[in-house]
């Protein structure tokens, strides 16, 4: 992706990069990120949580334990995905068009990417453990209606 002009790239964190309300890289992962930083930089690598960082959590408490575990930014931000484009654009000084998105989450990760012309990227969920109901509920709704209502096919 770098090679291809990537100009860095933003991970979602619950079940993206770490299990829920977990630290932690997930361990299946740790490699993949740790080759990611050493591609991209550091700095061109973020975390766009819809938790850390965002105002529930005050003070940036927990942003500041995720970025120590984690060793990338966590992007501050008033507003949570699919809104926030001002941080990234501040982080990162270009476009989204030069950016890769990385999320587990249709409504989230991917609508925000897709808003800001970045490319995304959908993962699967890490795991099922430590899902909160709310996240369980909107995932099933996402993947149900993005099998009933697949891509149009591109213009080009
Ligand atoms: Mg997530």
């Amino acid at each position: 992706m770098r090679e291809a002009g990537c100009h860095g790239v933003i991970f979602d964190k619950d079940n993206t990069l770490t299990a829920p309300y977990s630290d932690e890289v997930h361990p299946r992962l740790a490699g993949s990120l740790r080759r990611c930083v050493e591609t991209f930089g550091a700095e061109r690598v973020a975390v766009l949580s819809n938790s850390a960082g965002t105002p529930d959590d005050p003070g940036g408490v927990a942003a500041d334990a995720l970025e120590a575990a984690l060793g990338v930014h966590v992007l501050r931000r008033r507003h949570k995905k699919p809104r926030g484009i001002e941080s990234v654009q501040r982080h990162f000084q270009c476009d989204g068009t030069a950016l890769l998105m990385v999320g587990d989450r249709y409504l989230t990760d991917v609508v925000f990417g897709n808003m800001h012309g970045m490319l995304t990227v959908h993962t699967q969920q890490l795991t099922t453990e430590g899902d909160n109901r709310v996240a369980q509920a909107m995932r099933r709704a996402e993947d149900w209606l993005v099998a009933r209502y697949p891509p149009l096919p591109s213009a080009t």
